[in-house]
């Protein structure tokens, strides 16, 4: 991993800017990746135009899956939700600058498939489909 990189990650999951549990909210969803036993719960404060006005997450995992859901708000925040609809795995991979492996990519896209599962009110985080 480029180890500039590698310090962003460690920032974030050190220093997150969106820890927390948002209340009142109007959108609010949890789930796990059980391949690494990262958990995440993500809330949303949208106004009526869709805009994602504030955003938290809180959860416990491996420091890729925190750092990302810490990195994806700082995104999210201020976006209207069809612009989160609209997102990718090609996304995240940008947004925190490296491409991890096989196993670590479903640490990195636990939170987006957790956002996405909330606005979608699906059942679950894996009926999320990123490619
Ligand atoms: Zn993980």
């Amino acid at each position: 991993m480029d180890d500039l990189y590698r310090e962003i990650i460690i920032e974030h999951y050190n220093h997150p800017s969106h820890r927390g549990h948002l209340n009142p909210n109007n959108i609010q969803f949890a789930d796990n990746n059980p391949l690494c036993g990262d958990h995440i719960e993500i809330t949303l404060l949208t106004d009526e135009n869709g805009l994602i006005s504030d955003a938290k997450f809180d959860g416990h995992g491996c420091s890729i899956s925190q750092a990302t859901a810490d990195i994806l708000l700082d995104h999210a925040i201020g976006k209207n939700i069809e612009q989160v609809k609209s997102m990718t795995k090609d996304d995240i991979i940008e947004l925190i600058g490296i491409e991890p492996g096989p196993v670590r990519l479903k640490c990195a896209l636990l939170s987006l498939k957790v956002l996405k599962a909330g606005i979608y009110g699906l059942s679950a985080a894996d009926d999320v489909e990123l490619d």
